[in-house]
Parts: structure tokens; sequence; C-alpha cells
């Protein structure tokens, strides 16, 4: 069926430009699929199409089936992924079975359930804008004069994915995005690339089921920047499509009408609005940790029975996994006893404090001089080694934004920023800073579950109060300024910083947060206490305190400021001092010992250290 190759791809398969990652092509009646061995899943996926929408529609077929065309080490069976943390996957078809079944009829529908066409998709992303990009795909119409419309689809990795693990130890990874190219040629002669619209779309797991496609433009250098592949390579490179950089070309498609994908996506806007728009307790997400104690029975329950009912043992995997829900279990129903105990009145050493109440009323920093001219020759930046759909990048900046606005910093500051995927309700964890030619580097690493759920305030603030660790709260001068056993400041620390007088350092809690934090029980919501509470905010002795340790401070707060007021408008604030950033080694990396946990807690953190180790 090699004849196929040109009837489903416009202008060629695409070139293939990573050494490390060979691509394998499959020809199907109704698509091809440039097959990657090394991530058991397409680089690639290909169909054209034109009118979609005729009333043929058969059913779907009620397996998925192993692609025999693969070397038996390259083969999937037709079991679903599962779940990547506590979000739940889907097979994504990257060539849809409705638009090829309605084309080209059922066996050919049959062979877009074929392994080789599936990708690990973020369920959100599958049932919820994929979903409206395929409808608005299929509604492209035959028009005169037009040609088919070309689409290809396929998956984008971060530097270091997650993985699922299938038969018997197959690793799957689990992309963060995937691109689209959808190609319409709109006047003869097609051969001409300005009688040719492309929309281009990079579409995140974590994309939210009410946003629609367009939310997400691409062009097509950035997607092959991203796949390593080069689309439509027989058209020399000064020839410029639709969405790119030329100026000109851009101005002349604008004067056009909108290609038959857009008015599609378009059409479809409202119907979107109803269908789509569920209300978020439909999502099985569990926010409680009675929820999570729930979601991590059930799973124990369903593998148990799965066993069973499969009449075998228990593999190797299943038992790391059983081990490791127990742990996670009995840690949680812990976590559960400390919530209840923290909620109490009867804490020992002082009565609750009021939850929403500061304890002390905000007052000006007295003792400290105006704050000095900016040197600007230090800054807070950031580095992100892998990422969900730009979430780390986008909390990043906006903790670095919060930052430069109010310390000029001793020593420039990197945070590395990047993933994990763990059971349990730890939200990220943080490494030792280390330093290296004048820069401190600080590493955070965040929970793949739970990124889906935050909001990118809340991955920011976690993100702020990691830098507040590697300015120096919990290091550096901190531990001399106070009395270990009272958590009171000490005369001279208050004779510099009157404001000190009325802090105390967190005692309880272990390694990490003891020793390391304001003191939970009495500011409570405060951003550098030890945990994480909705409606947080800043003292102004949370920046003021950076002085203790060489910074300067640029700008002060009048009093106690909520977090969210001062993340306004932050995300979007340009990043100015591009100069400065480029003269530090952002890739500069040391492995060092595990700090903290958030919510810090020392039983999940002597966890971690134990896996480390
Ligand atoms: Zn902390």
């Amino acid at each position: 069926m090699a004849h196929h190759l040109d009837l489903h791809l416009w202008r060629g398969a695409p070139q293939n430009l990573d050494p490390d990652r060979p691509v394998q092509i499959l020809v199907n009646q109704g698509y091809v699929v440039g097959f990657s061995p090394k991530t058991l899943q397409p680089a690639w996926s290909a169909y054209c199409v034109a009118h979609a929408e005729a009333a043929v529609d058969y059913r779907r077929p009620l397996h998925y089936y192993t692609d025999v065309r693969l070397d038996p080490a390259l083969r999937l069976s037709n079991r679903t992924f599962g779940r990547i943390g506590n979000i739940p996957l889907n097979v994504g078809h990257m060539t849809p079975n409705e638009v090829i079944n309605r084309q080209y009829g059922r066996l050919a529908q049959m062979e877009t359930f074929l392994m080789s066409n599936m990708s690990p998709q973020y369920e959100v992303l599958n049932q919820g804008v994929w979903a409206k990009l395929e409808q608005a795909i299929r509604g492209v119409q035959t028009e005169p004069g037009a040609d088919y419309a070309w689409v290809i689809v396929g998956p984008v990795f971060g530097d270091d994915p997650p993985h699922v693990s299938r038969d018997g130890g197959k690793l799957v990874p689990v992309p963060e995005a995937y691109f689209a190219l959808v190609v319409d040629p709109v006047r003869y002669p097609y051969e001409t690339p300005a009688n040719v619209k492309l929309d281009c779309f990079l579409i995140p797991q974590t994309a939210p089921r009410s946003s629609d496609p367009d939310a997400y433009p691409s062009t097509r250098e950035e997607i092959e920047r991203r796949t390593k592949l080069r689309f439509f390579d027989s058209w020399a490179r000064t020839y410029v499509l639709g969405q790119e950089s030329d100026d000109t070309a851009r101005l002349t498609m604008q004067a056009d009408a909108p290609s038959r994908l857009m008015r599609a996506i378009e059409v479809r806007r409202e119907t979107w609005k109803k269908e789509f728009d569920v209300p978020a307790a439909a999502q099985p997400v569990a926010s409680t940790i009675e929820g999570l104690i729930a979601d991590l029975q059930e799973e124990a329950r369903l593998t148990s029975e799965q066993v069973l009912g499969e009449h075998r043992q228990t593999t190797r995997e299943e038992r790391i996994r059983a081990e490791t829900l127990q742990h996670t279990l009995s840690w949680l129903m812990r976590a559960k006893e400390i919530t209840s105990d923290r909620s109490g009145a009867d804490k020992p050493g002082g009565q609750a404090p009021a939850p929403a109440d500061p304890v002390i009323a905000p007052q000006p920093p007295a003792g400290i001089g105006a704050a000095p001219a900016s040197t600007g020759a230090n800054i807070i930046t950031y580095k992100i080694v892998n990422d969900a759909g730009d979430r780390l990048r986008n909390g990043a900046r906006a903790a670095c934004n919060f930052w430069n606005r109010f310390i000029l910093p001793r020593y420039s500051i990197v945070i590395r920023l990047g993933l994990f995927t763990h059971l349990g309700n730890t939200i990220a964890r943080a490494y030792e800073p280390y330093e290296s030619d004048g820069v401190r580097y600080g590493q955070v690493e965040f929970n793949t579950r739970y990124l889906l759920d935050f909001t990118a305030d809340q991955i920011a603030g976690t993100i702020i109060h990691e830098i507040g660790h590697t300015l120096g709260i919990g290091w550096d001068n901190w531990s001399k300024m106070f009395d270990r056993k009272t958590g009171r400041f000490t005369a001279d620390a208050i004779a510099s910083l009157a404001a000190l007088a009325n802090m105390e350092v967190e005692r309880d809690g272990g390694p990490g947060t003891a020793l390391a934090h304001w003191d939970e029980a009495l500011f409570d919501r405060e951003l550098m206490t030890g945990y994480k509470d909705p409606g947080e905010h800043v003292l102004p002795i949370t920046i003021d305190v950076m002085e203790a340790f060489g910074h300067d401070v640029a700008e002060r707060l009048a009093g106690q400021t909520s977090l969210e007021e001062l993340m306004q408008g932050i995300a979007s604030m340009v990043f100015s001092r591009q100069d400065e950033v480029r003269k530090i080694d952002l890739d500069y990396f040391k492995e060092t010992p595990l700090r903290e946990v958030v919510p810090h807690d020392a039983t999940q953190l002597a966890q971690f250290v134990a896996e480390q180790e």
C-alpha cells in the first residue's frame, strides 16, 4: 500500500531530524503513521479530509488492536493506559476514528484502532479541546476550487517525560502536549504556497475542557523545533505559509477569508459552550485527604480484583505499587489526624489562632534606612527542566517577577523546576540550594498529579515560597538570629530590624519545616510558614528580613498584603532584564539532598529520602 503514502500526506512524509528517534512508516487505508519505536507511539499521524460529516458513521469497534506489523518488542497490547499519578489517561487516537470511517468505511475505521495510532492522552484533553479540534476538522467543507484539507498531528514530549509501564515493563512516555498542522489549499494552483493556508496548534495535556482549540495557536517553526520533524520539506524555506513570521505573507493571508478550519471552529463555538463546560465537580480528582484515601483504596481494590479475575500471580510492579499504596494510605491516615489536631484548640503551648485573623498588626519597618539604589547586577531567574504545558514556566515567570520587584539580591538565583510523579499528597519537593560562580541554585519538583488541579497562582505561590528559602530563610544568617528553644529573635536581630520582635520561628514539624519558617500557629496563612494555605498573604517582614541576608530591598510592603493582590498582573509583566540572564549559567546542576516537601511533613520527607538512597 506504499502508493497510499502520497494520497494521505501533503508534500510527503515529515523529515525526521532526530537521529536518536527513528521513525517507522505504517501505511493504512485511510491514514499514515510515522511510528516511533523509541516512544512506542506515533511521532506523527496524517490524513486528508473534506466534508466528512456524511451520514454514514460505523459503530465504534469494541477493541483496540495490537499492530502486528511492528516488532514484538515494540507492540503494545490493547490494554488501557491507566493513570499517571492521579490523572486519568485515555488511549488517544491520533488519526481519529470518525473522520476515517465516514470517508473510507468499516475496515479503514478499524485500522484507526491499531495501537500504533495511539498516545497516552490526558482524559481532560482527549474529551475536551482535542475532541473539539477533531470535530472542527471533520467539519471542513468541500468548496469549489479548494483541495482537501490535510492534517498531521502528534505528541510533543518534555525533556524528561513521565512514563506509564505496559505489557511487563515497556515504558511509554507521556507527552506534555500535542501538535496539529492543518493545511488548507484554497486556490489552484495548489503548488503555490501563497495559495495555501496553514493553521498550527500546540495544545497542552492540561488544556481545560472549556477552552477552544484556537486558544493554542502555534507556528510551523515552533512545532518543528519541539518535535525535531520538518514539514512540507519539498517547499523552499523562503516560501511562507499562513501564520508564519513573514509580515507580507501574513498580511496577504489576513486579507483573505479565514481558513475552512477556522470557520468550522467559529460555527461550533456556541454549541461547544453547552456541551463541554461541565462543572468542576464532575472531574474525578480528589481535592481532600479523605478523597485521596478513597481514591487509593479504590485503586488497591481494582488491582486485586483484576489479579483475581485473571487467575494469576501479582507482578513485581503490582507488588511494588501495592506497597506504595499501603505506605501512602497509612501516611495519609496520619496526615488526616494531624489536620484535625491542627484545627483543634488544645494544641500544647498556647491557644490556637483564629484561622483568618492576622496575629500581629501590620507595621512599617523600623530601624531600616531607605532602600538603596538599584545596582541591577544580580537577578532571580529560572530554568525549566521539564514541564506540563508551560504551567511551571508561567509560574516561574510570575514568581521571579515577584521577587525581582522587591529584592536586589546579593547573588543571582536560578530556580530549577521540574516534575515528579508520586502518589500521596506531596505537592512539591525542594532540594538544598547549591552555589557556583556567584550564582545560587535552588531545585524544586512538582508532583504531576496535582499540577493539573493547581491554579497558576498556586503554582507561582509555591515557587515564591521556595525562592524565599533560596534567598536565605532557613539558611545563612537566619539560624544565628533566633533562639532555637523559644523561636524568639535575639536582641541583636531586633535591634537591626524591630519588626522581628513580633515574629517567632517554627519549632515543630521536624527537619525541613522546623527552624526554617515563621511559626504556623502564630502566622498561619503567611507565605513563609511551613504549611500551604488557601488565601495566603505576605507580611512586610518577609520582604524586610532579606536585608539580614545581605540583599537590598527595592520596594517595601506597607502592610499585610494578600498574595492574590500581589500576583495580579505580575504574570504578564515583561521580563526586561534578558541581558543579565544570559550571563548566568542556567544549566549548572549539582545533586543535593532533599530538603523539604510541600505541604511540609517530616514523614513524607523521610520517605523520599529513603527512596533516593
Ligand atoms: Zn518552606
